[in-house]
């Protein structure tokens, strides 16, 4: 395997870049040259543009003063995330062609310290799957193992990021996005608590849900990260006017004095053993760090699944009614009026598994329907949020497996839309919760797939999280592992 730049973090890479030991054209040759090795295996970016990329490279080089923690850094942006004159499709043909006309805040605040958003990250069609199956460009590979899926739906930036395509990455977590792809490809990924990173210029999923957040090599990055993309934005009414901590210096507060709860729900059988074993392991390495780990309960986890599929499906059905055909991207070709254009642009313009979501959700919206559906899953999504409430009472932190297992092969559940959707069993809670987590890598199973351990946390409380994250990786080497990508 060929040494490269691209298997520094961003951490150290700020470091050499601010005493000029390197330049940004030489990361950015690091990362072009690694992306012919082994991009066409991974097939981790839908686009990107290398001549932009250059250029921006060699603009930075030319200033004298850097102006930033991440000059001259290349980002890598999930295709759901708009920035300016580069075509956003959330990787559907439906949007194919659509070019924003504005960035979102998110860029806007990555270019402030200085990055180059580098190319657009595959995904599951508008973040919709756990597998970046669903894509309208094709399947991306898992570096662990190629057979495998990397998750989703930000499978691309996990991949990327795993397979040393990208230093870090955005990404969106619905209900697990970020974290369960994090987890299947041995990535550090962050949700924020629901309102703490705007979602201006974010293309909208279920918009209760949606969350934009980091996917990195380590915890330092991802704390270097939330701290630039983090903060109120008048541009986003639902992003809230909290003071923004300096993360990274929170990380080596150490851990002795927390609680971390361990909810026996999401111990289950269907777990897988292996799972089971590195997790295990996980507390053994926080007791050994002199923590208290506890016992706690979470007794409405069994319907967060059902809930989450009412609500996301319900919210994305009429964010989803946009797509006509009209103002943005795709437009079928051949139509007799105008409500046949519709008909015609959607039928084609949209992937079966986006279709089946439309249809559920525009089900359990109807009248006569939402008292039973929507209106009841709004009330169960305030008995899982009064779960963490109480639970929190108890611990400042809590500790689950992040997937219930690791990477599985590419197909493999493709024709089982459940379960598919029960892959994001431990992650959807905190969605509806609006609380944050983290996935952490903390182990490997018998046949070198990494493992994730997630960690949820009290509203707006990513401080604890990465401290907590940060104290398990200091004290294990799994971060460290790097995939053999053929
Ligand atoms: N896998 C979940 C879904 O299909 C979550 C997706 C997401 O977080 N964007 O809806």
């Amino acid at each position: 395997m060929s040494e490269s730049l691209m298997d520094l973090t961003l951490h150290e890479l700020s470091e050499l870049m601010r005493a000029r030991k390197i330049s940004s054209l030489e990361v950015m040759q690091a990362k072009l040259a690694r992306l012919k090795e082994r991009e066409p295996q991974i097939h981790a970016y839908i686009r990107w543009d290398e001549k932009a990329a250059i250029e921006e490279a060699r603009q930075r080089d030319n200033v004298q003063d850097h102006q930033g923690s991440l000059w001259g850094l290349p980002i890598a942006n999930k295709d759901i995330i708009c920035v300016e004159g580069v075509e956003t499709s959330c990787a559907s043909k439906i949007l194919s062609g659509y070019i924003p006309p504005y960035n979102a805040t998110v860029v806007e605040r990555l270019r402030g310290e200085g990055a180059i958003l580098f190319g657009n990250t595959n995904m599951d069609e508008f973040a919709m799957g756990s597998s970046t199956e669903t894509s309208h460009f094709g399947v991306t590979r898992n570096p662990w193992d190629l057979t495998r899926t990397p998750g989703g739906s930000s499978g691309g930036s996990a991949a990327a990021v795993a397979g040393g395509l990208a230093i870090a990455a955005l990404g969106t977590d619905t209900g697990g996005s970020i974290r369960q792809p994090a987890a299947l490809c041995g990535c550090v990924g962050l949700k924020p608590t629901y309102g703490r990173v705007s979602r201006y210029g974010l293309i909208a999923f279920a918009s209760s849900l949606d969350q934009i957040g980091p996917i990195t090599q380590d915890v330092e990055d991802a704390a270097l990260l939330l701290e630039i993309l983090a903060g109120h934005d008048s541009k986003d009414s639902t992003s809230l006017k909290v003071e923004v901590p300096r993360y990274r210096e929170h990380l080596k507060k150490g851990i002795r004095d927390m609680k971390l709860g361990l909810p026996k729900e999401y111990f289950i059988s269907g777990l897988d053993p292996q799972v089971k074993v590195a997790i295990d392991e996980a507390i053994k390495v926080y007791t050994n760090l002199g923590v208290e780990v506890v016992e706690c309960q979470l007794p409405y986890t069994e319907y967060a699944v059902a809930t989450y599929y009412v609500l996301a499906t319900a919210q994305a059905s009429s964010n989803l009614a946009r797509y006509d055909g009209v103002q943005y991207g795709y437009r079928a070709p051949n139509f007799s009026n105008l409500v046949d254009m519709y008909f015609e642009t959607r039928s084609l313009g949209f992937g079966p598994e986006v279709k089946r979501r439309i249809i559920l959700g525009t089900y359990a919206l109807s009248s006569g329907y939402y008292d039973a559906y929507y209106l009841k899953a709004q009330k169960m999504r305030t008995l899982i949020r009064q779960d963490f409430e109480e639970a929190f009472k108890k611990c400042d932190a809590i500790l689950t497996p992040t997937s219930p297992s690791c990477a599985f092969k590419i197909g493999e559940r493709m024709n089982d839309p459940l379960t598919m959707y029960l892959s994001d069993i431990f992650t959807i809670s905190a969605n509806l919760a609006g609380i944050p987590g983290i996935s952490i890598p903390c182990g490997f199973s018998k046949e070198g797939l990494p493992v994730g351990l997630q960690i949820l946390g009290k509203h707006f409380d990513e401080a604890t999280l990465l401290r907590t994250a940060y104290a398990f990786e200091q004290a294990t080497d799994h971060h460290k592992r790097k995939p053999v990508v053929r």
